[in-house]
């Protein structure tokens, strides 16, 4: 039986990289360890466990891990119970390798392994004959389906991420994902409505449902992603639906089509990753799509959805990518003038296709592509933002603002606004506000009476 008293009421540190995902396993992992007396602390300092929740999607993955784990070398000599782990991206993809380069550490834990996190701490706090402390490694991926976990979330507050399925098989050639989150696999529709149920129960009204490929949902039963949303609209108490990504090769008109049925709890704001506005770059890509075929499926979620807000992923200076093929994804964004785009500079990743092609585009080319994208960008996020302007707009009210002295809510949009004279009782609310002035990040607005 495992010790319930591991942390012994010690301090446990994460440090977090990376998407929604990884900030989902994060607080994932610290549930996890406050059940066995660890308490989540601020600051490395104060830690007895630290954890780093890796990434690898970006750039320079490894040396991050490295450099962030030699910072505690100091600490781990005076401080003889501290244990120093890795999870996430980087610790699927380098398992062993990572305890050997980096020796401050004492245990790899992969993407599946985080159910396992009690027990591999229990045993890396256990020494070895030599009285040395044992080093662990857990990165074997789980591949029986349905993927069934439980939803742990310690302070949910208004708004939550669930997860409705993981991995991807779709082998994009820049992307590593396939290879550190493993194969699709699905939750039951019963485990999620469970889930939304509770969490409704303890004052949820928002929800984010999260997988690296939402569309592919398929549940035990065969519900494809839109019977999913459309179940979790009629039959939960839960007031606002969002998710995250969808493939646009997937999005399908039934999608659209209930999204429209249900938009009053399914939010009005899509991030559709388009990647490329180029159709030989999205072919070397592997995105399943042309330039002409994603333009058809934003035309048709706004045929369908008039006035949802599109968001969307680019990279640019992908390998063999030309000043024409570059300028195409320019004039993708003017065409569908997204309210928000999370651009990037091409960079190899481990195991991927596009790594070894050899038509890289160099460091200083695509440093220029991405200031031009983002400047054109900011343009039309600002000519967007005025379109809020004196508008009235329900908003689910979240709680205090970083902005001192305001509060703050969010629209269907996913846009948030900021107001005076909020109060607690307010909080999880929905109520119609005011517009009083708009910018690319934050409304600013007053309750309409
Ligand atoms: S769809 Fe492509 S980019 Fe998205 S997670 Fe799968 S492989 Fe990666």
């Amino acid at each position: 039986m495992l010790n319930q008293n591991i942390g012994q009421g010690e301090g446990v540190y994460i440090s977090t990289y990376g998407c929604q995902m990884n900030v989902n396993d994060t607080e994932r992992m610290l549930s996890l360890l406050e059940m066995v007396n660890f308490v989540p602390v601020e600051t490395p300092e104060k830690a007895s466990l630290i954890i780093i929740n890796s990434c690898s999607v970006r750039e320079k993955p490894v040396h991050k891990v490295h450099s962030e784990a030699g910072k505690y070398q100091k600490m781990k000599e005076k401080n003889p119970r501290l244990r120093i782990g890795v999870g996430g991206c980087v610790a699927q993809q380098e398992k062993q390798k990572l305890l050997k380069d980096v020796p401050v550490l004492d245990f790899v834990f992969g993407t599946d392994a985080i159910d396992k996190l009690p027990e591999i701490v229990a045993q890396a706090y256990e020494l070895q004959p030599n009285g040395y402390p044992q080093k662990v490694v857990s990165a074997r991926f789980e591949n029986e389906k349905p993927y069934s976990v439980e939803t742990l979330v310690r302070n949910p507050g208004v708004s939550t991420f669930v997860n409705i399925m993981k991995g991807c098989d779709n082998f994009c050639t820049f992307c590593v994902v396939p290879f550190t989150r493993g194969r699709e696999r699905s939750r039951t529709m019963k485990e999620i409505l469970t889930d939304l149920n509770a969490l409704a129960a303890r004052g949820v009204k928002e929800v984010t449902l999260l997988g690296q490929n939402v569309n592919s949902y398929e549940s035990d039963c065969s519900a494809n992603f839109a019977t999913l949303l459309k179940t979790i609209a009629e039959d939960t108490k839960i007031e606002r639906i969002r998710y995250t990504t969808s493939h646009p090769k997937d999005f399908d008109q039934e999608l659209v089509d209930i999204s429209a049925k249900y938009r009053s709890k399914i939010c009005d704001y899509i991030h559709l990753p388009a990647q490329s506005g180029n159709t030989e770059v999205l072919k070397r890509m592997n995105r399943g799509y042309s330039r002409e075929e994603y333009l058809a499926k934003v035309k048709m979620i706004r045929d369908g959805i008039p006035g949802v807000i599109l968001t969307t992923d680019l990279i640019v200076g992908f390998p063999g990518e030309t000043e024409e093929q570059f300028e195409d994804t320019v004039s993708l964004i003017r065409e569908v003038r997204y309210d928000n785009i999370y651009a990037f500079k091409y960079s190899p990743r481990p195991f991927t296709k596009a790594a070894k092609y050899e038509d890289q585009v160099p460091e200083d080319e695509k440093q220029r592509r991405l200031a031009k994208l983002l400047e054109v960008q900011r343009e039309i996020a600002f000519e967007l933002a005025k379109d809020y302007e004196n508008i009235t707009t329900d908003v689910l009210i979240e709680g205090p603002a970083r902005e001192e002295g305001l509060y703050q809510g969010r629209t269907t949009q996913n846009k948030i606004v900021y107001f005076k004279d909020g109060t607690t009782d307010m909080i999880g609310k929905t109520m119609p506000f005011k517009i009083t002035s708009a910018f690319p990040n934050v409304l600013r607005g007053e309750f309409a009476h």
